[in-house]
């Protein structure tokens, strides 16, 4: 399968890491970025998003199904995140917050709502439209941020540790929802995770990355935690 979203010679030199990697990914597959704290796992994300620009390196590209995004605003890229603190907006209630990115993108308040009460059944979330995020769950909040990201369809979504604030045992279910999600969304996902169980369940590909470079990559079967 020909590689659907690439990114090189990402660069960003900061007094704690310098960072340089390249890789690829296969369209709908999910690449797991594990390593070190510091090493710069964040900073990639952040790179990829557009919300950190890093060193003008003249070989900088980032292309995704086969268009160039290297130079596009974070919005004009087709490119979700989610991250650990789910950064929901604690005054709006969870329909308007998963409709958020539809009425941003000129989608009409009442057919957004529409769309995001029908969006939230895939995420075991029916009848939480009126709720407010300070009464949700950790669990659920996560699952309203994986829901607002995914309803403007990116094609590829972007986790920075999303489920390191949950327990072992609801982390394991919401990883195996974001896996169904892939499967009926078709996303590419990449993820950091320091969860190397997580990363060997639900990854068809993982990345190391040491003090700002990839050193190694290959299927989750061949990762040993002993290379961290
Ligand atoms: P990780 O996610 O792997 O823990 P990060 O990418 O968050 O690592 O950070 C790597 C290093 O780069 C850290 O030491 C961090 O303080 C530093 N760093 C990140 N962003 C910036 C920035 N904009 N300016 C200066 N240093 C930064
Ligand atoms: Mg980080």
């Amino acid at each position: 399968m020909e590689e659907y979203f690439i990114a090189k010679d990402l660069q960003a030199d900061f007094d704690t890491v310098q960072v340089d990697v390249s890789f690829t990914a296969k369209k709908g597959s999910m690449t797991s970025i594990v390593g070190p704290s510091g090493s710069g796992k964040s900073t990639i994300l952040r790179m990829i998003a557009g919300l950190e620009d890093g060193k003008k390196s003249p070989g900088k590209k980032i292309i995704l199904d086969e268009k160039d995004i290297t130079n596009l605003p974070p919005a004009k890229r087709e490119i979700g995140m989610v991250f650990q603190n789910h950064a929901l907006f604690d005054h709006l209630r969870v329909e308007d917050n998963v409709s958020y990115g539809l009425v941003s993108r000129g989608t009409k308040k009442k057919e957004a709502r529409k769309l995001a009460s029908d969006f939230l059944k895939d995420f075991n979330l029916e009848g939480f439209e009126k709720r407010m995020p300070q009464t949700l769950s950790g669990g659920e909040a996560q699952r309203v941020s994986l829901a607002r990201t995914l309803i403007t369809k990116p094609k590829l979504v972007l986790f920075d540790e999303p489920l390191s604030a949950l327990d072992a045992p609801l982390r394991k279910k919401l990883s195996e929802l974001i896996r169904q999600l892939q499967k009926t969304f078709g996303f590419t996902g990449i993820m950091v995770t320091h969860d190397i169980e997580e990363a060997k369940r639900i990854s068809d590909r993982i990345i190391l990355i040491k003090h700002g470079k990839l050193t190694w990559q290959g299927e989750p079967k061949d990762f040993s935690e002993k290379m961290i």
